[in-house]
């Protein structure tokens, strides 16, 4: 029976919301569902595995995973796709994923679809992804020319996630790490200190723009954001006169973010950043300018100073969320 293999991402012993999305686009397409999880600790997956409906597992955990590696995990993964040979295979859109599926795709000698944000498997295994083109201004509808495993990547956020009806015990076959003369080794990741979600995993983001007028007045975004359970992001104005780092970036040369609710502060919506949020569901711009760009795409707008109504929206939210 042809099978979608979903390599799922996890942090802190759980797997990522992206996994859960594509999990359960796997279920609805019917097929066989894998899960393949690499890592450090991979192996506690198993349970939350079998809860999302997965047939069966691939585990490749071992000390060697902790930091990711191209070349390991390119080796890890295209083994199992060689001897496995599922129909599809999904992987969110995640810089790892981004960096490690191309290689994956040249070794077993197949395509990948990347950054695709609407997914549609048929029970035959064959696959149609849309995926924006020029910044966004068009789509594209891909398909595969070849029979062989296609690999998907989705952007996170753009699929829902839907409890599996039943659980199952997946079959977990356990992957060895292959010993090999590594040409790089990762020494050490330096992490963001904020502690809060990636951008591109976020459900929430409240951006800055140049509108915001100095660096310390982020200040205001970081308190709104806090109350929202939200993450900053920022427009590559700023980035660039160096007031947050280029992690915080939202657009074309930037993060592609997809999140329920994106709250847009004197930011006036240049097509280059609108390429990396307009998949938000709602937008809520403010601006001073009425006839910003961002209003063109916004859901909701503010005409009004942000350093003036950012403090506000705070403690109104801090009020609804109390009660
Ligand atoms: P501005 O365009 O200066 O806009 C500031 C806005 O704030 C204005 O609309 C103004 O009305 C409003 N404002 C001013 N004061 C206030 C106030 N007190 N309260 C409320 N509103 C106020 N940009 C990105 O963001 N991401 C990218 O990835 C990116 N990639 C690019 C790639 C290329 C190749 C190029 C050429 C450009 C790219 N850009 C990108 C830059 C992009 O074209 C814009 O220059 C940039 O997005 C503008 O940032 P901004 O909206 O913060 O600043």
């Amino acid at each position: 029976m042809s099978s979608v293999l979903v390599f799922t991402e996890f942090t802190n012993g759980q797997l990522k919301k992206g996994a859960l999305e594509l999990l359960s686009a796997a279920r609805k397409s019917g097929l066989k569902v894998q899960a393949l999880a690499v890592g450090a600790g991979a192996k506690s997956l198993v349970a939350q595995l079998g809860l999302e409906g997965v047939d069966e597992a691939f585990v490749a955990d071992s000390g060697a995973l902790d930091k990711y590696n191209s070349e390991l995990f390119t080796e890890i993964v295209s083994g199992v796709l060689s001897s496995k040979k599922p129909a599809v295979v999904l992987a969110s859109s995640t810089s790892l994923a981004r960096d490690l599926f191309p290689r994956v795709a040249a070794r077993i000698g197949t395509g990948v679809a990347s950054d695709c944000t609407e997914l549609e498997i048929s029970s035959a295994g064959d696959v149609k992804a849309r995926r924006p083109m020029y910044a966004g201004k068009c789509s594209a509808e891909v398909s595969f020319e070849s029979s062989t495993t296609k690999i998907v990547l989705m952007r996170p956020n753009q699929l829902s996630v839907t409890p599996a009806s039943a659980g199952k015990t997946p079959a977990v076959t356990e992957v060895a790490v292959p010993a090999k003369d590594l040409a790089t080794i990762v020494k050490e990741v330096v992490k963001g200190t904020s502690g809060k979600l990636d951008l591109t995993e976020a459900n929430i983001i409240v951006s800055g723009g140049r509108g915001m007028k100095e660096p310390a007045n982020f200040k205001m975004l970081e308190e709104l954001a806090d109350v929202l359970g939200a993450t900053v992001g920022a427009s590559r104005a700023v980035v660039d006169a160096g007031w947050v780092g280029h992690t915080m970036q939202v657009g074309q040369t930037g993060k592609t973010v997809a999140p329920t609710l994106y709250i847009a502060c004197g930011i006036s919506g240049a097509i280059q950043h609108l390429a990396g949020m307009s998949g938000s569901k709602v937008i809520v711009a403010i601006n001073k300018d009425a006839n910003a760009p961002i209003f063109q795409k916004a859901t909701y707008g503010i005409v009004g100073d942000a350093l003036e109504v950012v403090p506000k929206l705070t403690e109104e939210f801090k009020k609804l969320l109390q009660h």
